[in-house]
């Protein structure tokens, strides 16, 4: 944790709102990731040394490293560039149905939906395919719905200092619609609310309003 804080002097950011968690030293080889696959393969039942299954091992390992490249991002680094000619504009910003996957942490198994982010803006804003990207940091980890949905929205907070932030994630969980109780379509939804999104129950109902607003 102190070698992360000391890349980033000059981050406000409390540790706990950017930072992967402690990876274990030394991380496994790719060898050894691999290993691990075939003997899941095994205990699925099927032979990892058949012929359509050789080269599995080494596939999944690099979508692995795909799935989870958010350990080894910044949400600070993501968040870096702000405008501050913005002008007189006085309004919230939203993105909406920004989709997103990620994988439970209960299970390993994906989840998947649609983010809202609004923020009120003070003297700066951030590009917008930034606030996809934040997600994507975030959410290319093991996680719970519930603890993405608030991580995006303290980095936010934290980063840009706006007035307020709102942030709802809706999504369809793998681990449930496709094993135990096999509920598919099922959707989650939580949201994170700060500032004036949560001191004001107008700001509230107006960033659901225009998150519904859209054709669906
Ligand atoms: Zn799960």
């Amino acid at each position: 944790m102190d070698a992360i804080i000391k890349k980033l002097p000059s981050s406000p950011l409390r540790a706990d709102v950017y930072a992967a968690p402690e990876p274990i030293a030394p991380r496994p080889s790719r060898e050894d990731a691999e290993a691990a696959v075939r003997t899941l393969i095994a205990f699925a039942g099927d032979n990892p040394d058949r012929e359509g299954l050789l080269e599995t091992p080494k596939r999944v390992i690099s979508a692995f490293e795909e799935l989870y490249a958010g350990y080894r991002e910044s949400p600070a680094e993501v968040l870096d560039r702000t405008f501050s000619e913005i002008g007189t504009y006085d309004d919230l910003v939203l993105m909406r149905d920004i989709s997103f996957h990620s994988h439970c942490e209960h299970h390993m198994m994906p989840f998947y939906g649609k983010a809202h982010v609004a923020y009120r803006p003070v003297e700066r804003v951030v590009g917008l395919s930034k606030l996809a990207r934040l997600i994507d940091v975030y959410a290319r980890r093991l996680q719970t719905q519930e603890h993405l949905t608030s991580q995006v929205a303290s980095a936010i907070e934290e980063i840009l200092k706006p007035r307020g932030v709102a942030v709802m994630m809706e999504a369809e969980h793998t681990c449930m619609s496709l094993r135990g109780v096999e509920k598919p379509g099922a959707l989650t939804v939580t949201t994170q609310f700060s500032g004036l999104f949560r001191d004001d129950p107008g700001e509230q109902a107006r960033f659901l309003t225009l998150v519904r607003g859209g054709a669906r």
